[in-house]
């Protein structure tokens, strides 16, 4: 792989390298003997830009991202992003979930970013290639300076996770929501816990994240759930949808956003594995499903999205403005306060 240059540079837990990557200035790699870490490398990174312009052909609904690390120990099998861990030369499988790159000076880089003269202050988002509150962040602690940041400049942002730790941060959340639009999505696809334990195993579990949602919108910060991913014969029987939908309400969302499994090249190989692993009589029917490619057929998207609507409806999820937060009032956070039944529309995304 490309970094195999690296030197040793300290004891048995640190070593330095001068690789021509991704505008890095220096690599540290770095294990931890914690339970928690055990089995997975840190590649710490001094990198040369933290906003990233997303590219001008994307599907992304936003144009400007901060993703201060690469790879994620979520290890969901199904995450998109696997493909970017091939961009540096390292394994798209198991190396993903396990060699996590950390932009250790992503906050001061950030601060100097914000306040160029060039930069606009447009929104920046968070969470969109892999997630900011994976478990790497209760040791590197990247997002408080991140948030003050944002903060300072009054810049507005939106962070998707699956990560609990988020809550960790609730009073910069809180105060950067006070001067600008703090969007906050958390992605539960399912409530299904053998599901999630299989294909999501490195996440909190569903109804931790639910947590989440219900102790943000506590305090005053509305949080949409994106419904991702719906996956095909697992997740998508009409009393999974329900009880996802019915949790998902019960949480006090502000939108519900559903997302059927996409599979790109290198999220496609691991998780067909991971299929004719767990689930080997499913694998022809998605090979049929998948044949035409990374998505599944318009007609079986809309039928998802029509389902869960019809359940975001019954259950009274909504409104809120899509993938835009905003403080909500007391009162909009009572399970039986009124609510329009609409949504943000079906999307697109290509996150989850
Ligand atoms: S889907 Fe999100 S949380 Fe799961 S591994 Fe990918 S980036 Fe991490």
């Amino acid at each position: 792989m490309r970094w195999e240059n690296l030197t040793v540079e300290s004891g048995g837990h640190g070593r330095t390298a001068d690789p021509a990557l991704f505008g890095a200035d220096a690599v540290t790699t770095r294990t931890f003997d914690t339970p928690e870490f055990r089995g997975i490398t840190f590649h710490e990174i001094r990198a040369r830009s933290i906003i990233n312009r997303v590219p001008g052909a994307s599907r992304m609904p936003f144009e400007w991202t901060v993703n201060p690390y690469r790879g994620c120990t979520h290890a969901c099998v199904y995450c998109f992003a696997r493909k970017t861990h091939s961009y540096l030369d390292l394994d798209t499988g198991l190396g993903f979930d396990s060699q996590i790159v950390v932009k250790v000076n992503a906050p001061d880089l950030l601060r100097r970013q914000l306040a160029s003269p060039r930069w606009q202050g447009e929104h920046i988002a968070m969470g969109t290639n892999v997630d900011c509150y994976q478990r790497a962040e209760g040791r590197y602690r990247l997002m408080p300076g991140i948030l003050t940041a944002l903060r300072d400049r009054a810049n507005p942002f939106s962070i998707l996770t699956k990560g609990t730790l988020i809550l960790r941060d609730l009073d910069l959340l809180t105060q950067a929501a006070e001067v600008t639009d703090v969007g906050i999505s958390v992605s539960v696809g399912f409530t299904d816990t053998e599901l999630w334990r299989t294909v999501e195993p490195g996440t909190p579990a569903p109804e931790r994240r639910l947590d989440v949602v219900r102790t943000l919108g506590e305090h005053g910060i509305g949080c949409g759930v994106l419904m991702a991913p719906v996956i095909p014969f697992l997740g998508d029987h009409p009393a999974q949808l329900r009880a996802t939908v019915r949790a998902i309400a019960r949480a006090g969302a502000t939108s519900v956003t559903p997302l059927v499994l996409h599979l790109r090249p290198g999220a496609r190989e691991w998780f067909m594995a991971w299929l004719g692993q767990h689930h080997p009589h499913l694998v022809r029917r998605y090979e049929r499903l998948y044949a035409e490619g990374a998505y599944a057929p318009k007609w079986y998207q809309r039928r998802i999205t029509r389902q869960v609507h019809e359940l975001a409806s019954e259950y009274g999820i909504g409104p809120a403005r899509a993938g835009m937060a905003r403080r909500i009032r007391p009162e909009e956070t009572r399970p039986d306060a009124p609510s329009t039944p609409s949504m943000t529309e079906p999307v697109q995304l290509s996150l989850i």
